[in-house]
């Protein structure tokens, strides 16, 4: 039998970069993953090819919608190629996942490919294309996570889906109902609307993004209505229902009435579930909490002292960043040094376009928790080189707070906020003020340029050029 420093269960952007750090830090390590490609659902189902289809249909809606006005005429009509895009998006996937082999490989790190599943403590039984049994002194669970689904709702996976068929699929829908108008209902919404889908979300909270900054939810909510996409707030679905090639999805509004909507496909996006199917957990002495959670400490260590567990498994964001920033921390942990990581600094992205991104405390948070902040917000279209591009929607937000001046929270929507979100993580992380942002200097023309805006905005109202 093999032995090993280090086991790592699940190969997603937290196992494979826990993995990477444990080998870097000297230890013997082992990946698991029971299917025969790496990266988990960010590589293989999640943010890499969702991220292809909206490049490729943000293109198609650039080449109809807006070539135009920039003086550049297509003779003929532009048409999608399905079959293609999708071809392209598995093409980036395979290169994708095809890198984090050679990571492996670099890194002497022993990958076996079936399903992991404890025997004990220090042993995991492995079944699949590799079978056996291995040992391991610590081992780290980063299992992952499955799309939820509503009690009453049957996914055939033809035309009543989850994003991982919505990834794929063989015609652009004439009408996809979408059930939750949260991350992936809006990135694939926005897929398939730029693509020629009528689009209806349907949403139980009052707004769509409901956890993000209420500002946010609305500039994009006007994105949406602006496509003609119907957007059905407070709605609860009932039941949902193939009848041929249709889809009839029954919902109750406010009012107590129910409201029928009949498209030709259904995606339901609401919300993941933690996995831990088949890993026999309870071998080990590993306890799963209420919400399929597993339980663990602020060492991420589970009930059982040398098992520790990452990422979407438990408790906190479901985020690819934040599985990795866990992986790097448990395996640090694991070799004695004192890893740190702060929870409130991890942002959240919606890579629609525009792009909205934020970090830190939410408004609703700040008077959740009574804490006396200021406002300094500037908006896209008063930025020159928003002009020169044509993406003048949208905003960057700044809550600083009231006395202090150090920045809580940052909320933009706009174009290119995917990575201008990072200036504002850097700024939070050395506890910067609004004042100091605004006083060091940003390029111009650039996007960047409101970040700084709305720090002075923030610092006693002096934005430039509002
Ligand atoms: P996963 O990536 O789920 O990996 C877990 C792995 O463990 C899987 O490969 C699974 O097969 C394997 N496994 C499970 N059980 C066993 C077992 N017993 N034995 C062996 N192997 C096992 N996040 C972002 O930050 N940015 C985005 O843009 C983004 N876009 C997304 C788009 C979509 C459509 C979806 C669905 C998700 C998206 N996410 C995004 C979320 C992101 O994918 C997850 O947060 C991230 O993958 C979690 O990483 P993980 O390592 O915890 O688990
Ligand atoms: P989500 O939690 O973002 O959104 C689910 C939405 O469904 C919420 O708005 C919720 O109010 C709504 N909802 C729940 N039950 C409902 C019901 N019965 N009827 C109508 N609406 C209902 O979940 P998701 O969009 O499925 O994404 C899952 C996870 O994947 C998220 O945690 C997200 O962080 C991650 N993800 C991240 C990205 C990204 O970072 N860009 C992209 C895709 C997915």
């Amino acid at each position: 039998m093999k032995s090993y420093d280090v086991a790592v269960i699940g190969s997603g952007p937290g196992g494979y970069v826990a993995a990477i750090r444990c080998a870097q830090l000297g230890m013997k390590t082992a990946l698991i993953e029971k299917y025969s490609t790496l990266g988990g659902t960010c590589l293989n189902v999640g943010c890499i090819p969702s991220k292809a289809l909206l490049s490729s249909s943000h293109h198609y809606e650039e080449a109809t919608k807006h070539f135009e006005e920039h003086g550049i005429e297509i003779p003929g009509d532009v048409k999608v190629n399905l079959e293609k895009m999708i071809a392209r998006k598995q093409a980036v996937v395979d290169q994708t996942t095809g890198g984090i082999d050679f990571l492996m490989k670099k890194n002497n790190i022993d990958v076996f490919e079936g399903l992991g599943s404890f025997i004990d403590t220090t042993h995991i039984k492995i079944d699949g294309k590799d079978t056996g049994e291995i040992e391991a002194k610590k081992i780290i669970i980063a299992t992952g996570s499955k799309p939820s689904n509503l009690p009453f709702i049957e996914l055939d996976k033809e035309r009543i889906i989850t994003s991982t068929e919505a990834l794929k699929l063989k015609e652009i829908p004439k009408h996809m109902i979408i059930i939750g108008g949260g991350v992936i209902g809006l990135e694939l919404g926005q897929v398939y609307y730029r693509l020629g889908a009528e689009v209806t979300v349907i949403e139980y909270m009052d707004r769509i993004l409901p956890t993000m900054d209420a500002g946010l939810s609305k500039e994009l909510n006007k994105v949406f209505k602006k496509a003609k996409c119907k957007m059905m707030m407070s709605h609860k679905v009932q039941s949902v229902e193939r009848k041929g090639d249709d889809v009839v999805v029954k919902a109750e509004n406010k009012k107590g009435e129910v409201v029928e909507f009949t498209g030709d496909y259904c995606l339901v996006s609401v919300g993941r579930r933690p996995y831990t199917d088949g890993l026999n957990a309870e071998f080990a002495g590993v306890k799963i909490n209420e919400r399929g959670q597993i339980e663990v400490n602020e060492y991420l260590q589970t009930s059982a002292s040398n098992i520790y567990a990452i990422g979407d498994v438990v408790r906190g964001a479901m985020l690819a960043h934040k599985a990795e920033e866990e992986g790097v921390f448990v395996a640090e942990t694991i070799a004695g040094q004192k890893p740190h990581i702060d929870y409130n600094l991890i942002p959240g992205v919606v890579y629609t376009w525009p792009e909205v991104a934020a970090v830190g405390k939410t408004e609703e948070e700040l008077k959740a928790e009574s804490i006396e902040y200021k406002v300094g917000q500037f908006p896209f279209r008063a930025l020159g080189r928003a002009r020169a591009s044509g993406d003048i929607d949208g905003f960057v937000k700044i809550l600083a707070d009231k006395s202090t001046d150090e920045v809580l929270g940052v909320h933009m929507i706009g174009a290119r906020c995917a990575d201008l979100i990072a200036e504002a993580v850097t700024a939070m992380e050395f506890r910067a003020s609004a004042e100091d942002i605004s006083r060091y200097s940003h390029a111009h023309p650039t996007f960047a340029e409101a970040i700084k805006e709305a720090a002075l905005a923030a610092t006693d109202n002096r934005a430039l050029h509002v």
